[in-house]
């Protein structure tokens, strides 16, 4: 049995790992094809280099297709996610939002861990071989370096931070049909940067609100960093794979909503304001907000609501304090796009999850071809729940290959 991956990251190392527990002692031979000089590259960018290598709270629900995913992630749940590294020799640690890093901290350690292992079973790695092509002989698989194989593996990512020639042209070779493709896990422009342009560099903890045609879709709490070209920070990343999702289908713009004092209401906001209005009335307007934001970002909501910067805040009435505590309590910017894919973790999009069986991940045009990981129309939020779903999919097919 000859059983071609091709990439060698997360979901193509972990599936050449399971294959080859399987098929020891059985005459099998397993390659991964990695276009790049080293496989897992992209492994050693994530969480920071730290890897957020799964998330324990992660719920189907939290993915793009719950019910595709559901298959997979019940039977390779993070704790199997964790029990699988485990036996390679890599433990883990979580924090209190459930995401988990490796004890040494050290993304490099987990490539380490998964390097090693397909070397300890006799996987063969091939570096800088890229596989542009898929030829169908007979029941075999003729790749483009003339090599034939009984069984293929798609596990070849997606399109975020990715230079070479990816996996979806080899779906499309074999007649896959590939969904439209967007960046996510991303930052996002917005139609008028006036605002944030102003705010450049300055990070604050905000709520913000996504609402796409009229509705809300989603809230995040968490850290709000503004850009000449409009929001970042990851609350706005979690927000940005709805718009993705919104934007495969539609044009009209999504609205994100921040909440720049989420801990206050706003008759809280407005008492508070009005009450060091009234206790320093000599006061610029420029220092009403610094007890509740950055200066620089509370001067861009007073001037944003047509108040002088250099008003004595005696001269402010009770409208001017209104429109001040709404302009922090749901300021709205209009999304116009999201970042490029360099700029993305994920890829939104990918292989037609109708040309594949959610249970075994093997093609239902094409048999004995198999495709895992972010290559799949499949994306979850930030904090491990990518690499979980890439890791799964990868013991998943690599358990199954071999009955
Ligand atoms: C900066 C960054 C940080 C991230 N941090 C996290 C995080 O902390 N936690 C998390 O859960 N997710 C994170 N992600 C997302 C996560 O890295 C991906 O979802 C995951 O790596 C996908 O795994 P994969 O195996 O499908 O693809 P990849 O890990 O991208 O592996 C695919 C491999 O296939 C190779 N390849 C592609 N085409 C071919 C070809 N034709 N022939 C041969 N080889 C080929 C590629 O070179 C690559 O090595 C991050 C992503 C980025 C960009």
């Amino acid at each position: 049995m000859k059983i071609a991956i091709i990439g060698g990251g997360a979901s193509g190392l972990s599936c050449a790992i399971a294959a080859g527990r399987k098929t020891a002692g059985k005459n099998a031979e397993i390659v991964i094809y990695e276009s790049k000089d080293r496989v897992g590259k992209k492994l050693l960018a994530t969480g920071n280099g730290r890897c957020n290598m799964f998330n324990l709270y992660a719920r189907t629900e939290d993915y793009s297709s719950p019910d595709f995913v559901r298959d997979i992630l019940s039977r390779y749940d993070a704790e199997a996610v964790r029990l699988f590294f485990q036996s390679i020799g890599l433990y883990t640690r979580a924090d209190e939002e459930g995401r988990a890093y490796p004890l040494s901290n050290q993304a490099s350690g987990v490539l380490d861990a998964l390097r090693l292992e397909c070397e300890h079973l006799g996987v063969k790695i091939l570096c800088e071989s890229e596989i542009t092509d898929i030829k169908k002989q007979g029941k075999a698989f003729v790749l483009s370096d003339g090599r034939a194989y009984d069984k293929v593996v798609l596990a070849c990512g997606g399109k975020a931070v990715a230079k070479n020639f990816g996996g979806y042209e080899l779906l499309k070779g074999t007649g896959h049909t590939v969904t439209k493709l967007m960046p996510a896990l991303t930052k996002l422009t917005v139609k008028d940067n006036t605002f944030t342009k102003q705010l450049k560099g300055i990070r604050h903890k905000a709520n913000l609100k996504l609402y796409i045609d009229g509705k809300k879709i989603t809230e995040e709490n968490g850290e709000l960093l503004f850009a000449d070209y409009g929001l970042s920070g990851i609350a706005v990343m979690q927000l940005s794979s709805f718009v993705a999702r919104h934007f495969r289908v539609s044009k009209t713009l999504p609205v994100a909503e921040c909440d720049f004092v989420p801990s206050m209401s706003f008759g809280e906001l407005c008492q508070a304001t009005e009450r060091i209005c009234g206790y320093n009335k000599d006061m610029k307007a420029e220092n009403l907000l610094t007890g509740f934001m950055p200066k620089k970002l509370g001067e861009a909501v007073i001037k944003s609501v047509g108040v002088p910067l250099s008003a004595a805040v005696s001269q402010l009435g009770t409208k001017d304090i209104k429109s001040i505590a709404s302009a922090c309590k749901s300021f709205k910017f209009e999304i116009s796009a999201l970042r490029p894919f360099d700029d993305a973790q994920v890829t939104s999009g990918g292989a037609d999850l109708r040309d594949f069986d959610s249970n075994t991940l093997e093609s239902k045009k094409v048999k004995n071809l198999y495709c895992c990981g972010e290559l799949l129309d499949i994306d979850g939020p930030c904090g491990g729940y990518n690499l979980l779903w890439a890791f799964a999919c990868g013991l998943a097919v690599g358990e199954n290959l071999i009955n």
